[in-house]
């Protein structure tokens, strides 16, 4: 998106959202109030919205047994990992995620305190160790939680793949898919994993509403909230309708839009490479999707580079938004990156209509922005 002199190259951390999402969310909020729990017509009427976003949510993945409505994919993963973890039939003695998680997953693992948990090695090309994944299942029913496509490099994991080691010993497959739905087909997630985690901002529904997708009717969930057993039972708190509904429509939105393949992406780093010869792009050499590209400047700080572009009116992140107070990446860490590059490093991100001005707009303001960034640096 360019608005005006604006480009927004930030959209693995939110994306705008659609006109057809944001239509469905004023209706429903300018309509009459009614909780979809509450018995009368107007509660029956949120209810069928929310069916019927339901609905829409199983047919785009294939079929699932049933999708739970959260908050985002932070409570999702949290729901899934320890509803599952709970529940007695799942029999799963113990939790194994990899380092190049989202935090939600990856810290959640401290909270598991009840639960063994083990930590699978990223490969330095950011996609996870699959000897060191079996050697860890090796003699134990485990919860296996890894994502399908990492927040920050684009790095695309080979969930099928995953998915037969973790089933081989007896396992159970969570997949983080936030970054993925809307981005490129699910066919590998919906046939091979055990559940699923959605988070709607990511594919242009609103902020605040993400989903569980129980792809296996055999994968159970326990309630952690106590209160009114809304969602089957597995969420209590009063959904929230609107955001739902427009959530489903920027789903079927998604599914319908072209994916725009890597060509903005290849161009960024051609130009970045050209410019900055030493510079590094963090998983350059794994298939990777074409919404993300990480890369690290050695010499400078983060920070003076993100701001250099946003005086700019170019705005692009760090790995995960949510921890931007952190100056080196957890990830980039975990796949060996040195410091040195590592507090040198900016996502780019597109979404599924990033004009090509946008990328225009980063190679003009460059070569300003990273001089700027190199006279503040604390090596010079
Ligand atoms: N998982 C991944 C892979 C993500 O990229 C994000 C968003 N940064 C989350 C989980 C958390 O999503 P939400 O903002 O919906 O809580």
């Amino acid at each position: 998106m360019t608005d005006g002199a604006q480009a927004y190259l930030d959209n693995n951390a939110t994306t705008a959202m659609s006109p057809g999402a944001y239509e469905r969310m004023a209706e429903l909020m300018r309509g009459p109030p009614g909780n979809a729990a509450a018995l009368h017509r107007l509660g029956a009427a949120s209810r069928d919205a929310v069916e019927e976003a339901r609905a829409r949510f199983v047919r785009r993945l294939g079929g699932a047994a049933q999708v739970v409505f959260t908050s985002g994919a932070t409570e999702a993963n949290a729901l899934c990992l320890l509803g599952a973890l709970r529940h007695s039939e799942n029999r799963c003695e113990r939790l194994v995620v990899s380092e190049l998680e989202h935090g939600s997953v990856y810290d959640f693992a401290e909270l598991a305190l009840e639960w063994r948990v083990a930590v699978c090695r990223a490969r330095p090309d950011g996609t996870p160790d699959l000897d060191h994944l079996q050697d860890l299942l090796a003699g134990q029913r485990s919860l296996v939680s890894m994502m399908h496509v990492n927040n920050e490099t684009g790095v695309i994991f080979p969930v099928a793949e995953i998915a037969a080691i973790t089933h081989r010993h007896g396992g159970l497959l969570h997949v983080d898919a936030a970054q993925s739905v809307g981005k490129m087909p699910l066919g590998e997630v919906v046939a091979h994993a055990d559940a699923q985690t959605l988070s709607a901002h990511k594919f242009h529904g609103p902020l605040g509403v993400g989903a569980i997708a129980l792809l296996n009717p055999d994968f159970r969930l326990a309630p952690v909230l106590p209160g009114g057993g809304q969602e089957g039972g597995i969420r209590s708190g009063t959904v929230n309708v609107p955001a739902i509904a427009a959530a489903a429509v920027a789903l079927d939105e998604a599914a319908a839009t072209p994916l725009p393949g890597p060509a903005l992406r290849d161009r960024l780093e051609a130009f970045l490479m050209k410019h900055v010869p030493h510079c590094l792009v963090a998983g350059g050499s794994a298939p990777r999707l074409w919404t993300t590209s990480y890369v690290c400047f050695p010499g400078l700080l983060q920070e003076d580079l993100i701001e250099a572009l946003s005086c700019r009116g170019v705005h692009v992140g760090t790995g995960a938004a949510c921890t931007s107070a952190l100056h080196e990446s957890r990830v980039l860490r975990s796949m060996g990156m040195a410091p040195l590059y590592n507090q040198g490093g900016i996502r780019i991100s597109f979404a599924l209509r990033t004009p090509a001005a946008a990328l225009d707009r980063f190679i003009e303001a460059f070569p300003e922005a990273y001089s700027a960034a190199m006279e503040k640096s604390p090596y010079q």
